[in-house]
């Protein structure tokens, strides 16, 4: 969906969706009523787009978080126990009433986070999309796989893990808890959700909806809170079976020792340094288009964005001189209004730090060819989009995760070397090639080691692929029945007997 209304009408759908929560804190949904924290704590959510306070939070923590676990054990039975298809008929109204909002999720995604309304009123109804199409699997979650062999009947089927948790980022929250949160209810889980303090308000639309559409009381709770208190209580919680995390790297890494006691099973979306390699014989409008959207769409707070970009040198300059005129021209303001092409970044924290690779771009002798410096004004979470030139593959600029409208140019000569410099990095979440050689398409996808590529192509999502990342970008895969069901789902295999076999006697002379 399009952003088909003006600044002001979206003005007044964010105010209007913002007042409903004020008066009282925003409040936990535990077994289907909300609940304001044990100890009685909150915190204050503020707008990137103005730091105005748009209201306190409650505050969770290991209380909070055990009447949640709680609650989704005790709905676990009931909600498993449902048929596929009841399940499928409560999630397809939940989508129904996400759509129904649709505005109101994306504008107040917007004063929330700072990601710009020309994006976020896709990513609510990518919400949906998210919700439908796993609803429309439910039926189908148990089955498993035929495996005869000489003597026996095998046949494995799937059966729903248990209560789950899900914890999120702040970058596109709506969309991306939703990304998680459908299939495990579809496979039959319940879950407890844990949003990213910075961003917690799409997370109570979703609460609202969830028990508007009829979701039975404990089958999803959302406990706000913060990482270290919340957070770190769900990963260590007994009752949760399994955490799907969306996150930082180094908080995967947390959280895999968190939950050892435990023996959890994780899910892991972590970080990217995403290369976009383009090669001289590539048709280069539609690869400077693309490499302009994957890096600074949703103000590069983005997974998947392409962060470095890989330019042939025959063709370097030019297109170096391309990007930077489109860069110069990318419009910065308020994230309501529809023409705005990057928004606030979402809080002074994180906006410190992407500024902070201006000056490693200065010290490493890398040239800042465009953006970078302060903004003027009281609008303290806007930078200016960034593009750094004559860089290095080892500079910090090119190694480290940025999250921001920042993108890093690096030159090469073969397409041996630009496969060495898309690889030289931790990280292996995406890789992006553009090139009109379908052999050197084939050879540089196949060595690219990286979890998903796009050849010719920015990131376009198709729901049944499979999403994650190799090496510091993650464990696991999400995407159609075959890959998320198998994460929020126990496999079991019966071996049958035809009585044909030779069974050993032992004991026997
Ligand atoms: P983050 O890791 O700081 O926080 C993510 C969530 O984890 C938040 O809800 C936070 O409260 C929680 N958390 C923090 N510490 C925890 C702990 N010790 N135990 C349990 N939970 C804890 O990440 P962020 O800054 O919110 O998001 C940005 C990061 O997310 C980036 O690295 C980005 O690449 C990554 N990301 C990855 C994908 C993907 O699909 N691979 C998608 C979106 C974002």
């Amino acid at each position: 969906m399009a952003a088909d209304k003006t600044f002001d009408e979206y003005q007044a759908i964010a105010l209007a969706a913002v007042e409903r929560f004020e008066g009282s804190p925003l409040q936990h949904l535990i077994g289907g009523v909300p609940a304001a924290s044990v100890s009685g704590e909150t915190f204050e959510n503020h707008s990137p787009v103005d730091s105005s306070l748009l209201g306190l939070v409650a505050s969770g923590n290991a209380a909070d978080v055990d009447a949640a676990a709680r609650a989704a054990d005790d709905a676990f039975a009931d909600w498993s126990g449902r048929t596929g298809k009841e399940r499928k008929k409560i999630l397809h109204r939940v989508a129904d009433l996400i759509e129904a909002r649709a505005d109101d999720i994306a504008a107040v995604e917007c004063v929330d986070t700072g990601q710009t309304i020309r994006f976020m009123s896709a990513a609510a109804i990518r919400g949906a999309e998210n919700f439908r199409f796993f609803a429309d699997h439910a039926p189908d979650a148990n089955n498993g796989r035929s495996m005869p062999d000489e003597h026996h009947v095998n046949f494995s089927s799937r059966k729903a893990l248990g209560p789950v948790g899900v914890i999120t980022p702040w970058n596109t929250p709506f969309m991306l808890s939703t990304w998680k949160i459908a299939p495990a209810l579809a496979a039959g889980c319940t879950v407890v959700h844990k949003p990213a303090e910075w961003s917690p308000y799409s997370a109570a639309m979703l609460s609202e909806i969830a028990l508007e559409a009829g979701l039975p009381g404990g089958v999803l709770n959302t406990v706000h809170g913060f990482g270290e208190s919340a957070g770190k209580a769900l990963t260590e919680h007994p009752l949760i079976k399994a955490i799907a995390f969306v996150g930082e790297s180094s908080t995967g890494s947390m959280i895999q020792a968190q939950g050892a006691p435990t023996l959890k099973r994780v899910h892991f979306e972590l970080g990217g340094k995403n290369p976009v390699i383009v090669f001289d014989d590539a048709d280069l409008d539609r690869a400077l288009d693309a490499v302009m959207f994957m890096i600074y769409s949703l103000n590069g707070e983005r997974c998947t964005s392409s962060s470095r970009v890989l330019i042939q040198s025959t063709i370097h300059d030019a297109f170096v001189t391309e990007l930077g005129e489109r860069v110069q021209a990318l419009k910065v303001g308020h994230p309501l209004d529809p023409s705005t092409e990057i928004g606030p970044l979402i809080h002074p924290r994180h906006c410190a730090k992407v500024r902070s690779y201006e000056a490693k771009a200065n010290n490493a002798g890398a040239t800042v060819l465009v953006g970078g410096g302060e903004r003027q004004g009281p609008d303290s979470c806007y930078v200016n989009p960034m593009l750094f030139t004559n860089a290095t593959n080892d500079m910090e600029i090119a190694q480290e995760e940025i999250f921001g409208p920042v993108l890093t140019a690096i030159p090469f000569d073969t397409e041996i070397d630009a496969v060495q410099i898309a690889n030289d990095i931790e990280y292996g979440l995406a890789g992006y090639l553009w090139t009109g050689d379908t052999g050197r398409a084939q050879r540089v996808a196949r060595d690219l080691d990286a979890g998903m590529i796009w050849v010719n192509s920015q990131n376009v999502r198709h729901l049944p692929t499979p999403f994650g990342g190799t090496k510091a970008s993650g464990i696991g895969r999400d995407g159609g029945p075959e890959y998320s069901f198998e994460f929020y789902m126990e496999t079991k295999n019966i071996a049958i007997a035809y009585d044909t076999h030779a069974i050993p006697k032992l004991g026997k002379i």
